[in-house]
């Protein structure tokens, strides 16, 4: 298959569109009177500005492309010490706004063609995703793991490899082999059993979305995986009736949807698969009437906007060839795929929620400080960024903070370990199940 994914001197025009002006650094409200609130998880720990932010990595790029940057052990670090949460591209106006995560994963990607990156840490991904395809070092056999209680409850999941189904769940890596996230495909699976729908897993056949490598420039292995999937996705709907995929995980849903875009095939290998988040999926059941909650969840929650199922969906407009405005120019942003209101208005329809709302929120979120390959390369900083975000969380009052993915289940849950709290983040998937009835047959016990 052939791709389009960038290399850093293809995107030299983009890279010196920027102005240095700082204003990535911070998320602003103009005001009157103007505030601010921090957005870089970089720059809240390692400050210098001309390090964090887009602006220091702007400046890093350019300094790579023309050779004055010679690839040190603090460049490296400096780069890879970034979640590529985007904030800083939420902030820019400027015409390189579209591609910041890309200019950077694109450094990434140099770094490792040069043999330089990833970090120490990350290799460790690396060489997982070489044996078991997956970030976690996770054997075949251990993957379904995760749904050994529904075969001992006499409720086994469909192995859609072997039965046919219009949907097919896909678990991802975080859900399947990291253990304290383990109740979210639990809960998924729960809820779809609950409501009756026709869906299937691929078991121990599944392999990682490739989002990982991705994010920490190992460009080949992430294509060598996505290949994998594609192929897979397109036979499952020839032969298995596929035309749905949902996923649970931020990082496969944004992974599938739109890194998977840049393969010139993606058309033809998705024709006719809708590819949607768990919440978006079972929102549109609740919009139906077909999910009706019957229990009470008295809990007072706040809600944690996931990077990867925010900002990284945002849909930019780029004038290509200056009829709107000039040449490259950045016109404007469509925030239709984000999800946004949709987890806010499914978790206020629980009822005995009370939902408070912090601050940095949406398009201005704050990082759990988990992506980007940093919760494997800098996982004390990952966890204290976390720890710092639970913090924003119950200084508005919220009991709970509740989310869309796994991964960043993992992380704010570390963070709260650090705040020596018990666990504090919920998936949104484990509240739906609390708030469904039991299935028809009564017999939930797992
Ligand atoms: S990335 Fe954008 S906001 Fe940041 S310094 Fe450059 S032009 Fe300014
Ligand atoms: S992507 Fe996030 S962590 Fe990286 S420089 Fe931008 S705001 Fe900072």
């Amino acid at each position: 298959m052939e791709w389009n994914i960038p290399t850093l001197e293809e995107l030299t025009d983009k890279i010196w569109r920027c102005t240095a002006c700082g204003n990535c650094k911070a998320a602003w409200n103009y005001g009157p009177p103007p505030e601010f609130g921090e957005i870089c998880p970089a720059m809240v720990e390692f400050g210098f500005e001309g390090n964090a932010a887009s602006k220091g990595k702007m400046a890093f790029a350019r300094g790579i492309l023309d050779g004055s940057l010679p690839w040190t052990d603090d460049l490296l670090q400096d780069m890879y010490q970034c979640t590529v949460c985007a904030g800083c591209q939420s902030q820019c106006e400027l015409d390189h706004k579209p591609f910041i995560p890309e200019i950077i994963e694109a450094m990434r990607r140099k770094a490792v063609e040069d043999g330089v990156g990833p970090m120490p840490n990350q290799k460790v991904i690396v060489q997982s995703m070489r044996s078991f395809n997956n970030p976690y070092q996770g054997p075949r056999r251990a993957r379904l793991d995760w749904a050994k209680p529904f075969k001992k409850a006499g409720k086994p999941l469909k192995n859609i490899m072997k039965e046919p189904a219009p949907v097919l769940y896909y678990v991802g890596c975080t859900g399947a082999y990291n253990l304290p996230t383990r109740n979210v495909p639990q809960a998924t699976a729960r809820i779809f059993q609950k409501l009756g729908i026709d869906f299937g897993i691929l078991g121990e056949d599944e392999i990682c979305c490739g989002s990982t490598s991705m994010r920490i420039g190992d460009a080949k292995a992430f294509q060598r995986v996505a290949e994998f999937n594609m192929e897979l996705f397109k036979k499952l709907h020839d032969e298995q009736g596929v035309n749905t995929i949902v996923t649970s995980c931020a990082g496969c849903f944004r992974a599938i949807k739109k890194d998977y875009s840049l393969c010139k095939d993606y058309d033809k290998m998705f024709e006719g698969i809708k590819v949607i988040h768990t919440v978006d999926f079972l929102y549109e059941m609740f919009k139906e009437g077909k999910l009706k909650f019957k229990k009470e969840v008295p809990w007072k929650v706040c809600f944690h906007d996931p990077c990867h199922t925010g900002r990284h969906l945002i849909k930019f407009e780029v004038d290509e060839d200056g009829s709107k405005l000039w040449e490259g120019a950045y016109v404007q942003e469509n925030l239709e795929d984000c999800l946004y209101d949709v987890p806010r208005d499914m978790l206020m329809a629980i009822p005995g929620i009370e939902f408070v709302e912090m601050e940095r929120i949406r398009k201005d979120s704050y990082c759990c400080g988990g992506g980007g390959g940093c919760m494997t390369g800098f996982a004390d900083w990952a966890a204290k960024n976390a720890a710092k975000r639970i913090e924003e969380g119950l200084s508005v009052g919220a009991d709970k903070m509740i989310s869309i993915c796994p991964f960043c289940h993992y992380n704010l849950n570390a963070g709260a370990a650090l705040l020596e709290r018990e666990q504090t983040l919920y998936d949104l998937v484990e509240l739906i199940d609390m708030a469904l009835e039991e299935d028809v047959s009564g017999k939930t016990v797992y």
